[in-house]
């Protein structure tokens, strides 16, 4: 009876993987046809100066446009294509489109940074280097210093050693990283030594809960005291509030990105939105304030 009830549960089993095994194929395929339709799109996210009201540039996020014209997160598609030959293929996508959005506002006279997301996988791929450098090469009415590429603090301390080689070499061509969700992957102060990093992103998590949680409020001073110590920027993510912005200037911390600040927006509505910005936010002046 009881070996029955096992060889059941072995065969339920079975059924079940190989559902789901079923399905991760079609949405594989699905993606891929995606790809190949231009379904994809890059949405774009600005990143300010708080202090100075300047806009620095924008982050690349992207999503699923559905021919229907539903648009699908990235959380609900980029899981489906982890460690799959899509995820570098997509992640090139990226890297070249945002490049040529770049360059394109460039040549509409606005000098903005761009950031993409990438993966280790992809930049750990043999050809990762070349395929950027062939980007770059695409685009010469930008300079390479104009992307910044975002890799997750913990995916960068998984593979520390191959990650910080990958990053010396893309900064040899001018390019320059930031450390996405910082604060959630127990990053010390030795491996920072290691990674060539120019910029330090602040998780969003911490921000949002920095009004009343002292410990999440520590968390982002101390950050902000590492990216000091290091001579790196220090930006903030998921500032929803004016309150959230003014306690990151207090705390020294003066670029942000947030839903308070704008949420990501499709590529042809930037320009005008970084006028708009600019002009009502000119008034805003320094304040040093010590918060110590
Ligand atoms: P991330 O790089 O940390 O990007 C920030 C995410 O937070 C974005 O979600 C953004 O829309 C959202 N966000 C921005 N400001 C706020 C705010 O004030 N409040 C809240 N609640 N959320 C805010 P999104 O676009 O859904 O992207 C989620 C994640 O997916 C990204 O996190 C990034 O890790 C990944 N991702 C997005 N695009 C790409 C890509 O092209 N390639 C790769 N490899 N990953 C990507
Ligand atoms: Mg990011
Ligand atoms: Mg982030
Ligand atoms: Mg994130």
């Amino acid at each position: 009876q009881a070996k029955m009830q096992g060889k059941n549960r072995l065969e339920q089993y079975d059924v079940q993987w190989e559902q789901s095994t079923r399905a991760l194929t079609g949405k594989l395929q699905a993606i891929q046809q995606a790809l190949l339709n231009e379904e994809f799109i890059l949405y774009y996210q600005p990143k300010v100066n708080m202090a100075k009201g300047t806009v620095l540039g924008a982050e690349a996020l992207i999503r699923w446009q559905k021919p229907g014209g539903d648009i699908v997160p990235p959380g609900a598609f980029l899981p489906a294509i982890q460690d799959h030959p899509l995820e570098i293929e997509l992640g090139d996508w990226v890297i070249r489109t945002a490049l040529a959005q770049a360059e394109a506002w460039h040549e509409q006279g606005l000098s903005l940074e761009v950031s993409v997301n990438v993966t280790s996988l992809q930049i750990l791929e043999d050809s990762f280097i070349s395929k950027l450098q062939a980007a770059l090469d695409a685009h010469p009415g930008i300079a390479p210093e104009v992307l910044q590429i975002e890799i997750l603090e913990s995916s960068a301390l998984h593979d520390l050693d191959k990650v910080s080689r990958v990053m010396q070499a893309c900064r040899k061509l001018g390019v320059r990283f930031a450390l996405d969700d910082f604060g959630t992957g127990f990053s010390s102060l030795s491996y920072l030594k290691h990674l060539p990093a120019n910029v330090l992103k602040i998780d969003q998590s911490f921000v949002r809960n920095m009004l009343d949680d002292s410990d999440d409020l520590s968390i982002i001073s101390g950050v902000v005291g590492m990216s000091q110590a290091f001579g790196l920027q220090v930006l903030a993510e998921g500032i929803e509030t004016e309150q959230h912005g003014d306690l990151l200037l207090r705390l020294g911390c003066e670029l942000g990105q947030g839903y308070g600040i704008a949420r990501p927006m499709r590529a042809e509505d930037l320009p005008e939105w970084v006028r708009h910005w600019q002009a009502s936010h000119a008034w805003r002046e320094v304040k040093p304030v010590d918060f110590h």
